[in-house]
Formats: C-alpha cells, structure tokens, sequence
C-alpha cells in the first residue's frame, strides 16, 4: 500500500531538500510532480487539484521561501495536508489522531455495518467486536442480518465463537428488521453494552439494499453505521461510499485488504469525497487483523 507514491514523492522532495535556495517556479515543478503522484495513485481528481492547491498557495509564501530550510518547509506543509486529506483535520479535528467509535449512550449502544458483498463485512464486524471486548472490555453481542447469502449466519457465528463474543440464536426464515429487533431485546435483557449489526450485502448498489438499510437504521437507532469498503477497488470504493452515504447517515469507514496492494486512492480521496472518516484499517484475513486509521501515522509512512 502506497509504495509507488511514497517512492515517487520521496524522490521529488529529496531533489527539492538538496537545494539551498527554492524559487516559486522550482515549488510549482514539484508540485507537478506531487500531482501526477497522487493520479497515478489512484486519487480523485478533483481531490488531487485542491490538495496541490492548497499546498502550492503555502509554499510560495515568502516566509517558505526565505527560509534556511525552503525544501524542508514545503515538506512539512505537504505533510500537513497530507494529514488533513486522509481525514486528521475539519469538523472532528483530531490533528492526525483515529476517529473513536461513538459509544457514549444508553446501552446497547448499535454498531450497524453495511457494505457490498465480499467487501469483508462479517470479517470486520468479528474483528471490531474482538477488539471492544479485549481493547475496552465491553460486552458485545453480534447478530447477521444477512439472509440473503447463504451460510451467512453460521459465519459470523462461527467468526463469533473465534472472537469470543456471543452471537444472536438463528432463526431460520427470519426477514432483517424483525432480526435487528430480537437482537435489541436480546441484548437489553443480557445487559449488552455493543450490538454489531452485520447487514446484508449486495453485488451493487440497488434500491432494494438501501430501502432494508434505511428500515434496520429505523428500528435499531445505531449511533455507529459504518461503511466496509475494499481498498483494493480504488476509486470504486469512495463511489460505493458516496452512493451509502446519500441513503444511510454512515459515520464511519472500514478500509479493508489494507494488505494488499492497493495504490492508495480510496484511503486518500474517502475523507475529502465523502465526508466521512476512516475508522479502521482491515489488514489481514486474521481477527486480529484490524487498527485504527491515524492519518498522521499514514501520512508518515507515506512521507517516511
Ligand atoms: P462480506 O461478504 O462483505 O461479509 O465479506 P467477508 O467478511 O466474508 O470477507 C470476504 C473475504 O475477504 C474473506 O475471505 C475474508 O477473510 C477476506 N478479508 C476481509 N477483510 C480482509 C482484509 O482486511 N485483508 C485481507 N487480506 N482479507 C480480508
């Protein structure tokens, strides 16, 4: 992940640190460079054009220019804004710090996950719910909502019994809302402190996907809908989130096959497209394959 581009701008940035003195045409150069960077990398275009931008509008400042460091300076402004870009900044400023779940509500608090079939939503939703109930000691309770694919269920059951964390009974035959309803109960009567639902997926976007999505958020009130997109499917990922985000109030994203080799666009355009912040990070088939995504540490892996 992100290989290419922090090869590509570590080599524009090196050339631009050997100089002692930078001229306004030597920032914009690079930052040519920087642009065609993050395309290549699969970044949104019109993502790409405000990020060289807002950089450019920085770096020629004379302040930068004058200094004893001028390439040192353009860097660190980069870095900023590259922060900024994979969601460290704007309305839950949080200066290159993970997003948190939102879990501050009279229990159960619902942890709702949608996404497209094979984007690894009943994986994420396991790995999350280990990660509540060994990182923060939370009870969890998990119930899938997916009853269109078969074996579904017994998956996250199964998933549920690696993780340590109990599952809803199946009820075969049961339809979604009248799942995400038991498993309220449920988790009320057994004094649940996190519900994860685990939606139904879909090969795509359709209207009867968004029209159960809309009837589960309705019933089980979540104070988290996250999004699990595939990192592997660049530009089509931030689209899928798009589409989501129109129908159903997401909070949050899980990037997932972080692991793979994915160019980096959908971590790097999701924040500025959508509007929403990437969660977690999924970056192995493994349970424990899971972090939270700080931009500030992405930005400087990328930058490092
Ligand atoms: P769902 O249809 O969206 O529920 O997808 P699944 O959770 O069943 O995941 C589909 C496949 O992707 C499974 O083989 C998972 O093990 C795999 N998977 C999920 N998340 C990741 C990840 O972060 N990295 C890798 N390498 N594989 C993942």
């Amino acid at each position: 992940m992100f290989d290419t581009l922090s090869d590509r701008l570590n080599g524009v940035f090196d050339r631009l640190r050997g100089r002692g003195a930078l001229g306004e045409a030597d920032v914009r150069e690079a930052m040519r460079e920087v642009r065609v960077a993050l395309l290549e990398a699969d970044v949104a275009l019109p993502v790409a054009r405000d990020f060289i931008a807002r950089v450019t509008e920085k770096a020629v400042g004379q302040q930068v220019l004058k200094s004893v460091t001028p390439g040192q300076q353009v860097v660190k402004i980069v870095n900023d804004e590259l922060v900024a870009m994979l969601g460290g900044e704007g309305a839950d400023a949080t200066g290159g710090e993970a997003v948190p779940l939102q879990l501050d509500v009279r229990p159960p608090a619902v942890i709702m996950m949608v996404g497209l079939q094979g984007s690894g939503k009943t994986t994420s939703t396991a790995k999350i719910a280990q990660l509540l109930r060994t990182k923060q000691g939370k009870k969890v309770m998990m119930a899938s909502l997916d009853v269109n694919r078969p074996a579904a269920q017994e998956q996250l059951k199964v998933l549920g019994e690696q993780a340590q964390v109990a599952t809803l009974p199946i009820i075969v035959g049961q339809q979604p809302v009248d799942i995400a309803r038991r498993a309220l109960e449920s988790a009320k009567l057994q004094a649940v402190d996190v519900l994860m639902l685990d939606t139904a997926g879909r090969l795509h976007v359709d209207e009867a996907l968004m029209a159960e999505m809309k009837a589960v958020a309705s019933v089980s009130a979540p104070t988290e809908v996250l999004l699990v997109v595939d990192a592997l499917t660049g530009q089509d990922a931030v689209n899928v989130a798009q589409s989501f985000s129109g129908e159903v109030p997401l909070t949050g994203v899980v990037l997932t096959r972080m692991d793979g080799d994915a160019r980096g666009g959908a971590a790097l355009s999701m924040r500025a497209v959508t509007g929403k912040p990437i969660k977690f990070a999924g970056t192995g088939e493994k349970l424990d394959a899971i972090e939270p995504f700080h931009p500030g540490r992405v930005a400087g892996r990328i930058l490092g």
